[in-house]
């Protein structure tokens, strides 16, 4: 959900760097970055199988109420912006074979040139593998720190614009298409959906599992620019028909989106604690305290609160 970074942020000129903050600290854009992020890790919670579900309902407020920590990061760090979203269409072709072969079977780390457009996948595998490393050594704080940005770096892939280089309509002439399907649609509909995902498995290959969730992901961004034309015809965006329609069209298909989020996140999380060898998670109780006082999301997030205002 850093779109309103992105806008300002590609290319890398210094000068532009100040602006998103700029433009960020006046703007709260949690929206359906926050709501749908929320419903994913709500809905990933209660997908795994015990004992990892008995171990994350006892986190659930932190994992819920962190869930959009890594957008926060990303308005005051420039760097941590292009990890959430991917761009493989800026050079390769769908369906993209030769980045899956170099992506799932050679595994070198991204390009130059991949990492201007993007490096969200790259994230989810490194992040899996650290929350792997996390559960082996039973370091119980980094298990929920690595946890979030793991699940947060997933969801965002399992929103089709995160995959696009057209990820704001503006190379259609559908500009602030990225807002009005991620946050608009979402919190008008969200109230009435129940995610019932698949269940959660424990991947062999996690780089295949996230190139398969990024091709899924990235066969749906049709949809959403055709529903966006059907929708608009004759109108304004500012038409209340306007919303109807595309609500009508796509609400399903965003349903269906946060579904498979949920099934991806609490799959990663799943294969971390399996390939960890399972360890036993009673031990955070009598092992490390779980505090995550001091840490740099921390306290984002507890300014992020204090400034939020009361109707958001
Ligand atoms: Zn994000």
């Amino acid at each position: 959900m850093v779109l309103l970074l992105r806008k300002f942020c590609r290319g890398g000129a210094s000068a532009a760097l100040t602006l998103p903050l700029l433009f960020c600290a006046s703007q709260p854009t949690f929206g359906w970055g926050r709501r749908g992020h929320e419903l994913v890790n709500t809905a990933a919670i209660r997908n795994l199988p015990e004992p990892l579900l008995s171990y994350f309902l006892v986190h659930r407020d932190y994992l819920v109420a962190h869930a959009t920590d890594p957008d926060l990061l990303a308005r005051e760090d420039a760097e941590e912006q292009p990890h959430h979203y991917t761009e493989v269409e800026a050079y390769d072709r769908y369906p993209f074979v030769r980045f899956k072969k170099q992506f799932v079977e050679k595994r070198p780390a991204p390009t130059r040139t991949e990492l201007r457009h993007g490096d969200s996948i790259w994230q989810i595998d490194l992040y899996a593998r650290q929350l792997t490393t996390a559960f082996r050594r039973r370091r119980w704080s980094e298990v929920d720190h690595d946890a979030v940005f793991l699940a947060h770096y997933a969801c965002d892939l399992t929103q089709p614009l995160h995959t696009v280089l057209n990820y704001d309509g503006q190379l259609t002439g559908q500009a602030g298409i990225h807002a009005r399907f991620e946050s608009e649609l979402v919190n008008a509909l969200a109230d009435h959906w129940m995610l019932h995902p698949q269940p959660a498995l424990a991947e062999a290959d996690v780089r295949a599992r996230i190139f398969k969730e990024y091709l899924a992901s990235y066969q749906n961004r049709v949809l959403i620019f055709a529903a966006d034309h059907i929708a608009v015809r004759g109108r304004s965006y500012a038409d209340s028909h306007y919303r109807e329609e595309f609500e009508n069209l796509l609400g399903l298909m965003a349903r269906k989106r946060l579904e498979s989020a949920a099934a991806f996140v609490s799959s990663l999380w799943y294969t971390a604690w399996v390939n960890a060898g399972k360890p036993d998670l009673q031990g955070w109780r009598s092992g490390e305290q779980v505090s995550h006082a001091g840490s740099r999301v921390s306290d984002l997030r507890h300014r992020a609160d204090v400034a939020r205002p009361a109707s958001i």
